[in-house]
């Protein structure tokens, strides 16, 4: 059970006035009773010297009987017992005994206020009277009588416990009058208190909500005011800590999660600590699997089996590996073991080399494609000029030296397409942009291939349409383009096609189709004839060809922000699709 601040300030205020009326009710009985013994003893004193003086002028008083009676008579006057005590000890008189008692009393002569009496003139003594059962103060002086030496006079002390007893009765009606008294007294002193109290428990309830805050609040320069505010300093300064946490924790977060590598941290026990983003994407691990066993989690064997190595406290080689779920992509897995929260742990990072493996391959395609081009054409040279050597004046000689030329030209052209897609990849054929005509530019490109066209008897249509009848290029290269294009048309199409080139504008881009009445392309190769060196058949590529021509076409478009896509028509033959800004 808890006790309420105001039941106990209660409490103390009414145990204060309790034991203050206690002590007051002692000390009023106290001196009540000390005051009431000097009373009654100068009363005693007085009143005894009197007796003392009366027994003077009553010496015809002689016999045992008289004095009894004599101290009967007195005592009734004053109210009080009279004893006659001769010098010898005996008591001759007392108001409280009869004659005959007298006879069987213990000789008084040692009796205190007797012996001071004897010495002094004045006794005086106060202790319990077993003859009259009750606490008695006496007092004896010395008396001029010839038998009588000493009278006596002895009063109870009853008064003063009479006294005692009404104080206590005081003390318990003060009492009772001080409830009440201390009801108040603790309401007043405690309403502010309790306040306090509240206002600080109000404030802890905030902090332990999670603000911590500065209050404004003044907590008061008293105990309570102490404690709440060396409390408060501490709630400061671990809110402090518990921001600083906090805020190192979101970096890492930021760091972790901005992060490509996927890292995966496991704790001692194996249970997942921490999963970023990328490895979740990469090992499909769910958000809700922290806290979980790796193995369980974590599918992968190879992965698994890295984790386990670190764990054991090895640090095992990096490995290349494929995810059993994703085998197109290749990761190289490091497993180190760490520190972590409850000892040591191990970490994971998982790079994604799949593109770098990617180009790679790429570059090795590529080479093998260039020395494979440019094998053919020299195998061809080599052959016809060792004919030459064993005939030069032969009648093929004429013959061989034109296969010569027209290999050494197609060389020429194949070194000349390399060298521009190089400059084109390092970004070395700047932009020359202007407002091009394309009426124009079709015009000039058709020309310029006019005696292919003809010689395959073929007719080449070109509709600009009026919104698309220029755009923002590379004249230079949008010609290269175009013309790239168009020979294209003219090699892969039969005699007597017709070939087309159409310009429209939507959405703020232009469109140039170049499309053609030819065989087409396998829906298959579409997306692959802008690759270097692809062919959709080598036996029907043109003698001339590089392979390369799309590409550069590809990288010229892309140079100028546009797309270019291969399609065929449904009423047959081909159709390249440029589209640039406007
Ligand atoms: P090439 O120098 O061999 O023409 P390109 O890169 O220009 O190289 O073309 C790649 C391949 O695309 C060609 O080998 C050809 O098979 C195919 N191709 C290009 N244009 C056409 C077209 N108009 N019709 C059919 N096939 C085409």
């Amino acid at each position: 059970m808890t006790t309420s601040v105001r039941t106990k300030v209660f409490v103390a205020a009414l145990s204060a006035a309790a034991l203050s009326l206690v002590v007051v009710a002692i000390l009023v009985a106290w001196d009540g009773r000390s005051r009431e013994r000097t009373q009654i003893q100068g009363r005693l004193t007085t009143e005894a010297t009197l007796i003392a003086d009366l027994l003077a002028q009553a010496d015809h008083l002689t016999t045992v009987a008289q004095l009894d009676a004599e101290a009967d008579r007195l005592a009734r006057t004053i109210e009080g017992r009279v004893t006659f005590v001769a010098a010898d000890g005996t008591v001759l008189g007392d108001s409280e005994q009869t004659p005959a008692e007298l006879r069987q009393l213990d000789n008084h002569g040692t009796r205190p206020e007797i012996v001071a009496a004897r010495e002094t003139g004045l006794g005086v003594s106060q202790r319990f009277s077993t003859t009259v059962d009750t606490e008695m103060i006496y007092v004896a002086v010395r008396a001029k009588h010839p038998t009588v030496a000493f009278a006596r006079l002895a009063l109870p002390l009853s008064s003063v416990t009479s006294q005692l007893a009404s104080a206590s009765t005081a003390s318990v009606a003060a009492l009772a009058a001080a409830v009440p008294v201390a009801l108040i007294v603790a309401w007043l002193l405690s309403a502010p208190l309790a306040r306090r109290a509240e206002r600080i428990a109000r404030i802890a309830e905030r902090y332990a909500a999670g603000d911590v805050s500065k209050p404004a609040y003044d907590y008061g320069e008293d105990e309570l005011g102490t404690v709440a505010r060396v409390l408060d300093t501490s709630v400061q300064q671990l809110g402090q800590r518990i921001e600083e946490l906090t805020r190192d924790r979101a970096r890492t977060e930021a760091v972790l999660s901005g992060m490509v590598e996927g890292v995966l941290v496991v704790d001692r026990q194996g249970r997942l600590q921490l999963v970023n983003g990328a490895a979740r994407t990469m090992l499909a691990v769910e958000s809700t699997a922290i806290g979980r066993p790796y193995l369980e989690v974590v599918r992968d064997p190879d992965v698994a089996a890295q984790l386990s190595a670190a764990l054991s406290g090895a640090t095992p080689e990096s490995r290349e590996l494929s995810l059993i779920r994703d085998p197109g992509r290749t990761f190289v897995a490091r497993a180190t073991p760490v520190a972590t929260t409850g000892g040591a742990g191990a970490v994971l990072v998982l790079h994604d080399v799949s593109d770098l493996k990617r180009a790679d391959q790429v570059r090795r395609d590529f080479v093998a494609n260039v020395s494979h081009e440019l094998r053919t054409p020299l195998t061809v040279i080599r052959g016809y000029v060792e004919a030459l050597q064993d005939d030069p004046g032969g009648s093929s000689a004429p013959q061989f030296l034109d296969t010569i030329a027209r290999q050494s030209t197609r060389m020429e052209r194949l070194v000349a397409d390399l060298l521009r897609l190089a400059r084109l990849d390092a970004r070395q054929e700047p932009l020359d942009t202007s407002r091009c005509d394309l009426d124009a530019l079709c015009a000039a490109v058709v020309a310029d291939l006019q005696r292919a066209f003809d010689a395959k008897q073929q007719r080449v249509t070109v509709t600009v349409a009026p919104d698309a009848h220029t755009v923002i290029a590379d004249q230079a290269k949008l010609h290269d383009v175009l013309r790239n294009l168009l020979e294209n048309a003219n090699n892969y199409t039969p005699e007597g096609a017709s070939i087309s080139i159409t310009t429209t504008a939507a959405g703020g881009q232009v469109h140039l189709e170049v499309s053609d009445s030819g065989p087409g392309i396998p829906p298959e190769d579409l997306s692959r004839v802008f690759e270097r060196f692809y062919r959709v058949d080598k036996s029907r590529s043109r003698p001339g060809g590089t392979g390369l021509g799309l590409a550069i076409v590809r990288h010229l478009v892309e140079l100028h922000g546009g797309t270019v896509r291969a399609e065929n028509r449904p009423e047959g033959g081909a159709r390249f699709i440029i589209t640039l800004p406007a």
